[in-house]
C-alpha cells in the first residue's frame, strides 16, 4: 500500500477521517457506522428466525397431558376438562398445519370456547392453566366494561391491547395467545326489555366482538383506550388467537329445565324426565339455550366448543384448600416459612371453612376470603417475635371469622 494511499470502509467506501472508527481485518476495513447497520440487521434476522420458532417450538401435547397438567391445579370438573383439553389441542394442531392454497385442502376451523358455570367454580384457573402450560401469552377482559364504539367504555379493541401488553408487544406471540372474556354473560341481549335507547353494552357489543372471534387483521391502539388519540395503531391478525370466554349466565338452568320439559313431554321422549339431576342442570346445556338468554347466533357460532363448570360441593372444596400443587393452605404455609414460622391447620378446622364457604354462597373464591380473615391477624402479629409455631384450631378460626366483616357481610345478605 502506498504511504499516501488513504484507508476506507470496504462496505460504505467511507474515507478514514470520515470515519469515528475504521477497524482491519485480513483484507478489508469496515467503519463504525458499517458495524451498527449489521448489528442492527443481525438483531433483526434473529427476531424473524426466533418469530417462526415460536410455531415450530410449539410443543403440541396431546389431549391427556394437557387434562394431566390441568389436574395438578384443579379439583373435579372432569368434563369440562376433557373438553377443553381436546378444544385446545385441535387448536394447536391447527397452527401447526402448513397454510395451504389448494381449495380443496380441509381447513380445520377455530376451537373457541365458551364456559358455563356459577361464579368461583373455575373458569378462569382453568383458562389460565391451560396458557400457563403452553407457555402463550394470556389475558383476562371483563365483557362488562366493553362497549360500542363511540359509547363511553372501552372498545372491543382494546381486548387485543391487553393480549399486546401480556406479550411485551411481541405482535407475532400475541397472535398465537389466549384471551378469556369474562362475564360474557353480561352482554347478553337485554330481550324482554325492548328499550328505547340503543343496547349499546349488549347485542351491538356481541357484533363488534364478533370480528375479533372470526379471525381477522384488526388496528389495536397499543396503549387502549381514547386518552391516547395520537397513537399509531398496530395491526394484530385474530386467525390463531384461542378465545375462551367464561360466564355463570344466572337463571340459565330455569331456561335448560323448561326445555328439558318439553322434551320429555314432546316427540322426544327418550331423555326420561326421572333421569334428569335436578340439582346441576348446567350440565345439560346446548347451544340453544345460549341463545334463548340473548347471545346472537354468530357469536354462539364462533364459540363451537360448549363447556360447563359443576357446582362445588363441599367435598370438592375441601380438597381445593390442600390438593392443588398451589393449593391455598400450601401458599399459606410458604408465606409463614419465610417468616420462620411453622403453620399447620387441623382437619376440624378445614371442615369449619368449607361449611362457611357453602353457606356464603361463593364457590372456591369464598375459601380464600375466609382464610385471610382468619390468618390475617396472625400474618399482622407474628413476624419479628420468637413465635416459631401456628396451629389453627376450629375455635381459632371460628374466632376470627366473628370477628370479621365477612360475617358482617351474611348478616346484611
Ligand atoms: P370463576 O372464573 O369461575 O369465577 P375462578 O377460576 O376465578 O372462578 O376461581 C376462583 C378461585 O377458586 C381461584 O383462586 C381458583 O384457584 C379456585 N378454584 C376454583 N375452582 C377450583 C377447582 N376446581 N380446583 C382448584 N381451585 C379452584
Amino acid at each position: 500500500m502506498a504511504k499516501d494511499e488513504v484507508l476506507e470502509c470496504s462496505f460504505c467506501g467511507r474515507k478514514k477521517p470520515e470515519t469515528d472508527l475504521l477497524i482491519a481485518g485480513l483484507d478489508a476495513h469496515i467503519c463504525d457506522k458499517c458495524i451498527e447497520q449489521a448489528h442492527g440487521i443481525v438483531v433483526e434476522e434473529i427476531a424473524e428466525q426466533n418469530s417462526s420458532a415460536v410455531t415450530s417450538e410449539l410443543i403440541v401435547k396431546k389431549p391427556k397431558e394437557i387434562k394431566a397438567f390441568i389436574d395438578e391445579y384443579m379439583i373435579g370438573q372432569e368434563k369440562a376438562k376433557r373438553v377443553m383439553s381436546v378444544a385446545v389441542y385441535n387448536h394447536y394442531k391447527r397452527l401447526l398445519q402448513p397454510e395451504s392454497k389448494d381449495e380443496d385442502e380441509i381447513e380445520i376451523e377455530k376451537s373457541n370456547i365458551i364456559i358455563v358455570g356459577e361464579t368461583g367454580t373455575g373458569k378462569t384457573l382453568i383458562a389460565r392453566t391451560i396458557a400457563k402450560m403452553l407457555n402463550v401469552p394470556f389475558c383476562i377482559v371483563d365483557a362488562t366494561v366493553l362497549t360500542e364504539a363511540g359509547y363511553v367504555g372501552e372498545d372491543v379493541e382494546t381486548i387485543l391491547t391487553r393480549l399486546l401488553q401480556a406479550a411485551d408487544y411481541d405482535v407475532k406471540k400475541a397472535e398465537r395467545g389466549i384471551v378469556f372474556i369474562d362475564e360474557i354473560d353480561k352482554i347478553a341481549r337485554k330481550g324482554d326489555n325492548p328499550s328505547i335507547t340503543r343496547d349499546v353494552s349488549g347485542e351491538g357489543v356481541q357484533q363488534a366482538m364478533l370480528k375479533l372471534l372470526e379471525g381477522s387483521v384488526v388496528n389495536v391502539p397499543p396503549k387502549g383506550g381514547r386518552k391516547h388519540p395520537d397513537q399509531k395503531f398496530i395491526e394484530v391478525n385474530t386467525k390463531d388467537i384461542l378465545f375462551m370466554a367464561g360466564g355463570a349466565f344466572s337463571g340459565i338452568d330455569k331456561i335448560i329445565g323448561k326445555r328439558l320439559n318439553r322434551q320429555a313431554v314432546g316427540y322426544s321422549a327418550s331423555i326420561k324426565v326421572d333421569k334428569v339431576d335436578e340439582t346441576n342442570l348446567l350440565q345439560y346445556i346446548i347451544p340453544k339455550d345460549l341463545r334463548e338468554f340473548g347471545l346472537i347466533p354468530e357469536i354462539i357460532g364462533r364459540l363451537p366448543v360448549l363447556t360447563h363448570m359443576n357446582p362445588l360441593d363441599a367435598q370438592t372444596l375441601r380438597a381445593i384448600l390442600t390438593e392443588p400443587k398451589n393449593s391455598i393452605i400450601k401458599q399459606y404455609q410458604k408465606l409463614f416459612e419465610m417468616d420462620g414460622i411453622n403453620f399447620t391447620i387441623n382437619e376440624t378446622a378445614l371442615g369449619y371453612i368449607v361449611d362457611k364457604a357453602v353457606e356464603y354462597k361463593l364457590g372456591a373464591r369464598g375459601l380464600r376470603s375466609l382464610c385471610e380473615a382468619i390468618l390475617t391477624d396472625a400474618m399482622f402479629e407474628l413476624p419479628g417475635t420468637e413465635e416459631t409455631e401456628l396451629k389453627i384450631t376450629k375455635k381459632y378460626a371460628e374466632d376470627r371469622i366473628n370477628m370479621s366483616t365477612l360475617k358482617k357481610l351474611k348478616a346484611v345478605s
